[in-house]
């Protein structure tokens, strides 16, 4: 564990709220599964025209906060192992700019809701950003406009 300062300095906008079954973390996934449940994005105004196109895309990336976890740990212990590892040689929660990112399946877009699959936050979770699949940068159709 290290002294934190206080973060002040990221200015990040949320952009929308993750909704998913999860209340707890032992509920949670460790990695979101493409058969997973649904899950609903919801994107906040005034960011709901920035979907415009999206639809063509049959996977997403997902960048989120992870809102609940602590952000001191520079070696941790993950429950999988018992060695000590460096945060950035694992994918945990805990990390001092705590973001998370999934490739999601994006089923349906619904006015300000996208429903997608492929997810492993809490419900709840702020939304940081949304991005085409680098490996599906090419729309399945052209986008309208
Ligand atoms: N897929 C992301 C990644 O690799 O960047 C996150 C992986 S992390 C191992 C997923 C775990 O973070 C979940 O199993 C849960 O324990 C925890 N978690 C999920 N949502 C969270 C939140 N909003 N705040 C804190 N922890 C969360």
């Amino acid at each position: 564990m290290v002294p934190v300062s206080e973060p002040d300095d990221a200015r990040l906008y949320f952009i929308g709220r993750i909704h998913t079954p999860w209340s707890e973390r032992k509920d949670c996934p460790r990695q979101g599964k493409q058969d997973g449940p649904e899950c609903r994005v919801e994107i906040f105004e005034p960011w709901v025209p920035a979907l415009q196109g999206i639809e063509s895309y049959e996977h997403i990336e997902i960048l989120y906060w992870l809102d609940r976890s602590r952000r001191d740990l520079v070696v941790q212990n993950p429950g999988h192992s018992d060695k000590t590892f460096g945060t950035f040689a694992l994918r945990s929660p805990v990390r001092p700019n705590p973001i998370g990112t999934v490739g999601a399946k994006l089923l349906r877009v619904e006015g300000p809701n996208l429903f997608v699959r492929g997810l492993d936050c809490l419900d709840g979770t702020p939304l940081v950003d949304l991005k085409p699949d680098r490996c599906a940068f090419t729309p399945k159709a052209t986008p309208k406009n």
